[in-house]
């Protein structure tokens, strides 16, 4: 089971951020800029964002609907990025899709992950 797996089936703790049926957030344990928060589907379905095909259009809304909610929910208004590191070379270190939210850096050009 990869680390996001268990930490959906409680088996390693974290902090949440957002829960719904289909989608959950934590915030990184190794936080990259003062607001870093993950994003993923509940099931381990696809490893990242060049696996999206048509068909998995619904659970990819529902993730970004979710960031968007956290985003306002904790009033990034000054914006903020969102990252998908798609294969090792890329900097990918867990093979479950997800996607990154950072915000409140003062240089928001800066790479951030
Ligand atoms: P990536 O490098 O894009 O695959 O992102 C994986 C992210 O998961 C990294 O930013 C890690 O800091 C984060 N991470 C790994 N294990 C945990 C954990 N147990 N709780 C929270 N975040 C984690
Ligand atoms: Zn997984």
């Amino acid at each position: 089971m990869c680390v996001f797996c268990k930490i959906i089936a409680g088996e390693i703790p974290s902090k949440k951020a957002y829960e719904d049926e289909d989608v959950l957030a934590i915030y990184d344990i190794n936080p990259q800029a003062p607001v870093h928060i993950v994003f993923m589907p509940k099931e381990h379905l696809l490893t990242c964002a060049d696996d999206i095909r048509p068909e998995n259009a619904e659970i990819i809304g529902k993730i970004f609907a979710a960031i968007s909610k956290v985003a306002k929910d904790l009033g990034l208004k000054d914006g903020y990025r969102i990252i998908n590191n798609c294969g090792a070379a890329a900097g990918q270190t867990v093979m479950h899709i997800h996607f990154h939210l950072l915000a409140g850096k003062a240089d928001m050009s800066e790479r951030m992950v």
